[in-house]
């Protein structure tokens, strides 16, 4: 599939871009994920708006006690920067657990937030789907993971998302309403058909964190390799000592992130059993369901107990 390809120099440009192609076009940044599902024909916009050149979401700043993240910056940079190296080694471990070294020079902060969900039903090339039988998510009549009419499962997967939202993150957000601000668990829909929630042609510009000292983080990923493999289950946690609350955050386990607030001292029977609730999980990964749910308690035992709170 073939698209008008445009490259703007700033984000009037973009917009202007956007505009004038009718809700048709679709923001490039890395194109790690979107360029996949293009050669797997699961996306055909006609028109693609490249925004690695805007230097507006390259930037990186600490002011006021807020790091702010532009949502070009890539996992290479965001890793490699001593600063969050230093305040944020929950971020630094999540950006290095995506991908390879390779990617992760191009990849982006919020390309990976917005990564589309996943199914082993899905991410296959058009040839697979064919003749196994399209699913839900590419236009079939059921979901081949549940024999379901009615919802796709398809699995929301950014690692720095959990991350991110332990965190207390928060998205900028520029659309044709304006310039706003949400947490980053308000990006998301829960809904496997359409995961993200995001006005019309809206850009992320940057992402903000509180800088909060007296704070301590914990953060898994399982996956057959270390390297390369999408996520089967992600849990990132961060205990604010202050407020004597843990906020727990999981990807690779629902069709959204999964997020748990709990009060310290916490009820483990409490925890495990919300957040079990809120994963919603099918065989559709490349670990089987069971074992999956089995891993949710002990990555929720081994983080607790990383923080001291077990
Ligand atoms: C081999 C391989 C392994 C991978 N492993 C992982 C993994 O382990 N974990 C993981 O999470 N991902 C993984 N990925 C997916 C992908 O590399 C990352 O999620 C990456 O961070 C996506 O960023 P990008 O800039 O390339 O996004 P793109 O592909 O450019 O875009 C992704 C989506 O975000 C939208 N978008 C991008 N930037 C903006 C913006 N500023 N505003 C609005 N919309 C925007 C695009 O329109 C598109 O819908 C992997 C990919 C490959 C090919």
């Amino acid at each position: 599939m073939t698209a008008n390809y445009h490259l703007p120099e700033n984000i009037e440009q973009a917009f202007g871009f956007m505009k004038a192609s009718n809700g048709q076009a679709r923001f490039i940044a890395g194109g790690t994920d979107l360029m996949v599902h293009r050669h797997q024909g699961n996306e055909n916009s006609p028109v693609l708006i490249d925004i690695s050149r805007l230097k507006e979401l390259q930037r990186l700043k600490i002011e006021n006690d807020t790091l702010t993240i532009g949502a070009g910056v890539t996992l290479h940079q965001l890793a490699s920067q001593p600063d969050i190296a230093s305040k944020f080694p929950l971020l630094k471990t999540a950006a290095e657990s995506i991908a390879s070294p390779v990617i992760r020079k191009s990849a982006t902060v919020a390309g990976n937030l917005l990564v589309d969900n996943r199914c082993v039903y899905f991410n296959q090339s058009e040839f697979w789907r064919q003749a196994v039988g399209l699913c839900l998510k590419c236009g079939g009549a059921y979901c081949l993971a549940t024999g379901g009419k009615k919802a796709c499962y398809s699995v929301f997967v950014s690692d720095l998302a959990p991350a991110f939202i332990a965190l207390g993150a928060r998205a900028g957000i520029l659309s044709s309403e304006g310039q706003k601000e949400v947490p980053v668990e308000q990006l998301y829909s829960s809904i496997g058909l359409e995961p993200i929630s995001l006005p019309d042609g809206a850009l992320i510009t940057d992402i903000s964190l509180p800088i909060r000292p007296a704070i301590k983080t914990w953060f898994h990923k399982l996956r057959p390799r270390k390297s390369v493999d999408f996520t089967n289950l992600t849990m990132a946690m961060c205990f604010d000592e202050e407020k004597q609350e843990v906020k727990i955050a999981v990807s690779g386990a629902d069709m959204g992130p999964a997020v748990h607030i709990a009060p310290v001292p916490l009820n483990f029977t409490e925890v495990l059993k919300s957040l079990r609730k809120n994963c919603r999980m099918v065989d559709n990964l490349f670990y089987p369901r069971p074992y999956r749910r089995k891993m949710l308690e002990v990555y929720l035992t081994n983080g607790l107990a990383h923080l001291g709170l077990l």
